[in-house]
């Protein structure tokens, strides 16, 4: 149970088959909840309702790991990339951004997302690439070490003015001191739930790669969309990081994709490739040989993509 829960409960030590009868969570507090209490709230009713009562004993499990057993390989991810939250999580839920994507956060942080490695946990997933390259789908490759992740960042870097996104603990760090960079946090986190919405764009709706652009300016709309959840005095830098994200989204970007090959298979089809950008931006950020080795270059074709 979340410890502020706890500590208010009046079932303190009860087990969950004493509280939990798969449709209600039964437990009473000594108190009101506040606003954010009624988050936690909801998050541990999240968590009570992924478990499933059975007849066996108890037992102490490791729960960074989906068999419930220690190794060390969980235990290096616990620390090089969640390890970060007893300082973090409960900053997420004091960002200037909607619900739903507090929610999003801490799915990330808890390495919940549906990405295709944990979708593998669950049942038999035939491609378990990347849908933007050839690598294997996981949150930390998705948000962070993709080449489309990392162009991301490295123009979110330019237009923030310091350096983001090379890992989780990159952005989270400006979490606890919100009141200071609500602007630099709505725009990070605008950033990851962006990659994550295009992700499923071209999973679930059989979108299409457009550029650069295309995730510039889907988070320049966000940007936009939340500008109301930050206070006044936020709203002339928030414009601004909005105008350049908007300038930066419509420079021509020439993407070169094999078209022969996209309705066949679909990771190859989309792997973006940025042949060439305006020399102030120009970085080798996607290397020649994860890219080369997906593209079977036949019929290649040259597009100028304009953000719309
Ligand atoms: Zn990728």
């Amino acid at each position: 149970m979340k410890l502020h829960l706890c500590v208010i409960s009046n079932e303190q030590g009860a087990t969950i088959s004493q509280v939990w009868d798969e449709t209600d969570l039964k437990l009473t507090f000594r108190r009101t909840v506040s606003q954010q209490l009624m988050l936690q709230w909801e998050e541990l009713l999240r968590i009570v309702n992924s478990v499933v009562l059975n007849n066996e004993e108890d037992t102490i499990i490791w729960k960074f790991n989906s068999n419930g057993k220690y190794s060390v390989q969980s235990l290096y991810a616990v620390l090089s990339f969640r390890g970060v939250s007893p300082i973090l999580i409960p900053a997420v839920w004091k960002l200037n951004i909607p619900p739903r994507v507090h929610i999003f956060l801490w799915l990330l942080y808890n390495n919940k997302l549906l990405t295709r490695d944990n979708l593998q946990k669950r049942r038999n997933v035939a491609d378990r690439s990347c849908l933007f390259c050839c690598e294997e789908e996981s949150v930390n490759h998705l948000f962070f070490d993709c080449c489309v992740a990392k162009l991301t960042w490295e123009l979110i870097s330019e237009i923030a003015g310091m350096k983001v996104g090379t890992n989780f603990e990159s952005i989270g760090r400006w979490w606890i001191s919100n009141d200071k960079n609500a602007v630099l946090n709505c725009t990070c986190v605008a950033t990851l739930w962006s990659l994550w919405k295009s992700r499923n764009h071209l999973c679930f709706q059989e979108g299409t790669w457009q550029g650069e652009g295309q995730i510039l300016g889907s988070i320049a709309r966000r940007l936009k969309r939340w500008r109301m959840l930050l206070k006044k005095e936020k709203h002339v830098g928030l414009d601004h990081i909005v105008q350049l994200l908007l300038e930066e989204g419509s420079s021509p970007l020439k993407i070169c994709w094999d078209s022969s090959t996209q309705h066949q298979v679909s990771s190859l089809a989309r792997s973006p490739r940025v042949q060439s950008r305006p020399a102030s931006t120009a970085t080798p950020l996607i290397g020649p040989t994860t890219l080369d080795a997906c593209a079977i270059a036949i019929n290649v074709q040259t597009l100028d993509v304009a953000f719309p």
